[in-house]
């Protein structure tokens, strides 16, 4: 943003607004989409976004309450609520978002690199960050922030200082790149790759490619590889009056490949450009790495940096980190370990990230010296203690020079400095850290993984991973084939079905979903104490758990006239006693919990002749929502549930929610998904049709790495009571997880398999309570490397079929010692 700001006059005029209201809040600085993170500063403008699911008008007050006092909306308000604020309407406000980033972008003259493609944007936009923050004041954008909204946020972050823009851009449907082009209006583009992401919304490669090359219909040039032939193709034929920049391994192009040299950790390229011969050496040797390496190289060739620059410059090159880790930490901390490039915008984001830990009520912050800023010393690290002190952290550890140098702008926030990071070890204990919530963030050089090896809690080495951003995405894309208005209600019982209750709790109540479920009040009980606050159903209420149900405020499923009774007792000794919601269970067919059809009307007098409680949802559940040869037996019950709760209707005389969707419910029959869904295990990534697989992605391995390595001769056994011998000399590898962490004893003696270095390896021998040998004989692996025991290598389906079961059971069998990591991209 301008230094100054925009004045409210100058942003009207440029979203083509009308103002509801004035009030003397009339420069815009800082544009604030999401009401759940911003930093609350001078000039603060809230966009009430509209989407699908959600509507930031809904959140106008509490904004409000919070210090916002700028608004644009695009619906009409009670402005009674908001004496002090500017209002200003416009028709979508979306589109004055991009509107404004538009007419920001335009005011700069500087080289802007646009980067799109199917795979490794965020890569080549960190890059050739790296490449070049020594040559300019560069802008780029924050994380992967490319999307509709994410794109006009990074734009508008374009100020005075800076003078060289890198922005990626993504898109999964037909006419979205035009706007993000009007946005970014690159003068260089770089275009990565084309791969399957978003097919299904393009009738063909052809259009998406041809979309995608839109981002470049005002470039000076454009940088691509020739041996993508679709691509090629595309861009000899769309994109006619740009200079196009091509590189090859194969074929003359501008940039001619003509060798590459493997060596130990690194690689030599050799390649021919305007016809002198050329060589980098890059500490990468992964194909991706290279593609991404060579689009950068012609970049640097293009802007004429010399020989000798571009080869210091590329061996310097480090790897992008691109997942935030949250671990358990030692003494009840939660640890978020941030590797992400430490820049001022990553900063803030994984700050807001802390932040939206509820576990412990304390915040701690330890974050090293930002490198490569191009800012000057005293502006940064004024910003970087504004941020502390407007996120209200309660600790700041500072370490490196530039920090300790620029101590005395941390007030108001308990703020202890360290010139290096073995410093900081020597000097804390691991007593100094009790049940509080620590953010990570160090730049490379700084090795925050010493600290973070300092502080995490020891646990052996078999984890459950549990990718929160796959279990977003599997949220969203089963929110895309709901209507809007659909309530969603997520089960989380079973430990989440085994992948950690409060951090799935947690991140499921961030991205809106309307309830949750649990099996037991305890497991209620315990999200409430770590900080859940929207509405929990309790499937299976004991009848000894009433009290503590009503002391949360967890909802009962009640299922019977029995537990309707009890329940209504123990809230008539309570202070609760009025309008208590509880949720009615209804027997359609799966003959589990439930009133029968022919209790109902009996149920209604009941309900209907008392007050202490108010039906806020009544539902029922499918037995074979998942079988093909079940499907009439479904719509019966479907039909069932209908008539019953018409009539349940009827004699209560209010409205409630109805539903009974399970998971392959909705994937198979989303006409009946009413007013609220159930859903389980697509949440977990996994579904028992193949046509949703694809769209799914499960999120949850089990890892562990290898103990020890041994040869072992032909004719010996492996383990306990060998049953058979080795038939050839073996090498055997012990990895350290067994029947006790939920790999059952069925998996021996080679039915069951693990994944180690691209490779199957079978497991020999029975499976011991804490270990199991497997058969590497064929891999070349060492000890201590990394195995996976289902994940994304080797799926669960597979196991759970030679066990005769199904995934929820392997996945609920994990013991609870093994400990469960969770990362976010
Ligand atoms: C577990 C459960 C669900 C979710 O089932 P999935 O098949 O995992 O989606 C829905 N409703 C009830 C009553 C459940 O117990």
């Amino acid at each position: 943003m301008l230094k100054s700001g925009y004045t409210i006059e100058d942003f009207n005029a440029i979203v083509g607004g009308d103002f509801l209201q004035k009030s003397q809040h009339n420069i815009i600085k800082h544009i604030v989409t999401d009401s759940r993170k911003f930093e609350l500063r001078e000039g603060c403008v809230f966009f009430a976004l509209t989407g699908s699911r959600s509507n930031g008008h809904a959140y106008i007050k509490d904004l409000y309450h919070s210090g916002v006092r700028i608004f644009v909306v695009s619906q009409n308000l009670d402005l009674n609520n908001l004496a002090q604020a500017t209002v200003i309407l416009v028709d979508d406000t979306l589109q004055a978002l991009q509107k404004f980033a538009a007419h920001h972008r335009d005011l700069f003259h500087f080289p802007v690199v646009g980067v799109t493609g199917s795979n490794g944007k965020t890569i080549v936009k960190e890059w050739a960050y790296q490449l070049l923050y020594r040559d300019f004041h560069i802008i780029r954008s924050p994380k992967s922030y490319n999307s509709q909204v994410g794109v006009p946020l990074s734009v508008l972050l374009m100020n005075e200082n800076h003078n060289f823009g890198v922005f990626e851009a993504g898109i999964s449907q037909p006419h979205e790149m035009q706007k993000l082009e009007k946005i970014i209006k690159p003068t260089i583009g770089i275009f990565t790759n084309i791969g399957p992401p978003h097919q299904e919304n393009f009738s063909s490669v052809d259009e998406k490619i041809g979309e995608k090359l839109k981002l470049f219909a005002h470039s000076n040039v454009v940088i691509y590889c020739r041996d993508h032939n679709d691509i090629h193709r595309n861009v000899k034929r769309k994109l006619k009056s740009q200079n196009l920049l091509s590189w090859s391994m194969s074929i003359p192009a501008d940039l001619t490949i003509s060798l590459i040299e493997p060596l130990e950790k690194s690689t030599k390229l050799t390649g021919v450009y305007k016809g002198k011969t050329k060589s980098i050496t890059v500490p990468f040797t992964s194909p991706a790495s290279i593609e991404n390496i060579c689009h950068l190289w012609l970049l640097l060739l293009y802007l004429e940096m010399d020989d000798e620059k571009i080869s210091r410059r590329f061996q310097e090159l480090t790897s992008v980190a691109m997942r935030l880790e949250q671990l358990d930490g030692i003494n009840g901390c939660v640890l978020i370990n941030d590797a992400y490039n430490s820049d001022i915008n990553s900063l803030t984001i994984a700050l807001d990230y802390l932040k939206f830990q509820s576990k412990n009520k304390r915040y701690t912050a330890i974050v090293s010296d930002i490198l490569q800023s191009g800012e000057d010393e005293q502006t940064l690290y004024t910003r970087v203690a504004d941020l502390i002190r407007s996120r209200k952290i309660d600790r700041f550890f500072g370490i490196g020079k530039e920090l300790l140098t620029h101590k005395s702008l941390f007030t108001e926030v308990e703020a202890r400095f360290f010139e290096t990071t073995s410093q900081f070890l020597k000097t804390v204990s691991k007593n100094d850290f009790s049940k509080e919530n620590i953010l990570l963030k160090g730049s490379r050089s700084f090795e925050f993984e010493r600290i973070a090896d300092f502080l995490q809690e020891k646990s052996h080495e078999t984890v459950l991973e549990i990718d929160l951003t796959k279990m977003v995405e599997n949220l969203n894309y089963v929110r895309s084939i709901l209507h809007p208005a659909t309530q969603i209600m997520a089960m989380v019982k079973a430990f989440a079905y085994g992948a950690g209750s409060y951090d799935v709790a947690r991140i499921l109540e961030y991205n809106r979903v309307d309830y949750l479920a649990v099996a037991y009040a305890d497991e209620g009980v315990s999200l409430r104490e770590d900080g859940i606050t929207i509405p929990i159903m309790v499937l299976n209420p004991e009848l000894s758990s009433y009290d503590t149900m009503i002391r949360y405020r967890l909802e009962p499923q009640i299922f019977s006239f029995r537990t309707l009774e009890y329940f209504l007792k123990s809230l008539r000794s309570s202070n609760e006693s009025e309008n208590y919601p509880i949720h009615i269970k209804i027997n359609t067919g799966m003959n589990r919990l439930g009133f029968d059809l022919n209790d109902i009307s009996k149920l209604g007098e009941v309900l209907a002749n008392q007050n202490n409680v108010r039906v806020k949802s009544v539902f029922s559940h499918l037995a074979a929502s998942d079988e093909e040869a079940f499907e009439s037996f479904t719509r019966k019950q479907i039909e069932e549930f209908k008539l019953a709760s018409e009539m349940l209707e009827s004699k209560l005389n209010h409205r409630f929610l109805r539903h009974i969707l399970n998971s392959s419910g909705i994937l198979r029959y989303p006409d009946a998904q009413m007013d609220m869904v159930r859903l389980g295990l697509a949440l977990y990534g996994i579904t028992t049709h193949a046509e949703f697989q694809e769209k799914l992605q499960p999120v949850s391995s089990l890892k562990t790495v290898i103990s020890q390595i041994r040869e072992v001769k032909a004719g010996e056994g492996i383990g306990y009571s060998p049953k058979t011998r080795l038939v050839k000399n073996s090498k055997i590898a012990v990895i350290p997880v067994g029947y006790a962490d939920g790999l059952p004893r069925l998996l021996g003696n080679g039915v069951g398999n693990v994944w180690i270095k691209n490779s199957v390896a079978p497991i020999v021998g029975n499976i011991c309570m804490d270990m199991t040998m497997v058969d590497v004989t064929a891999v070349n692996c060492n000890e201590g490397d990394e195995v996976e025991v289902f994940g994304s290598h080797l799926d669960i389906y597979e196991m759970a079929e030679h066990l005769q079961t199904i995934p929820y059971e392997v996945l609920t069998n994990i013991s609870q010692r093994v400990k469960r990591v969770f990362i976010q991209e």
